[in-house]
């Protein structure tokens, strides 16, 4: 399947051409991780592909393989550096399940921290 092209109005898409600075944790040909800009955690993270697919729906599973290379680690690392005990990785899909940056990417949010703590309101609704 060939690579998506970047989304210009993407901003994944900018982070990934260098046009918008982010904190980086990894890179490498496929995926690159970054810190979210309104954390939730301490920590909290993002793994995306490279390559722009709006939703996992429409990802190649080639690219989920990539992340999935990374994700186990990444996420083990992340919650190791900020001292969490848990983590839960988050990825959504569409606006009804609260996406807001149509470029795929998962959320390692560290959790357990004192203070900083959330509460997932789960079963949904
Ligand atoms: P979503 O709701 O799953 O789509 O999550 C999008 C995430 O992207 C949110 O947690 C935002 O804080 C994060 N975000 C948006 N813009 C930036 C940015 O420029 N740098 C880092 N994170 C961002």
């Amino acid at each position: 399947m060939p690579t998506p092209p970047p989304d210009p109005d993407c901003i994944f898409c900018r982070i990934v051409a260098g046009d918008i600075p982010c904190h980086k944790l990894h890179k490498d040909e496929h995926t690159l991780a970054f810190l979210d800009i309104n954390p939730t955690a301490p920590g909290h993270t993002l793994l995306i592909p490279k390559a722009h697919n709006a939703r996992l729906d429409e990802m190649p599973g080639e690219t989920m393989a990539k992340l999935g290379a990374v994700l186990p680690r990444l996420a083990g690392a992340v919650a190791g550096a900020v001292g969490a005990p848990g983590y839960n990785i988050l990825q959504n899909n569409g606006a009804e399940a609260g996406q807001a940056v149509f470029h795929v990417h998962f959320h390692i949010i560290p959790r357990g921290l004192p203070g900083s703590d959330f509460r997932f309101d789960w079963p949904a609704g």
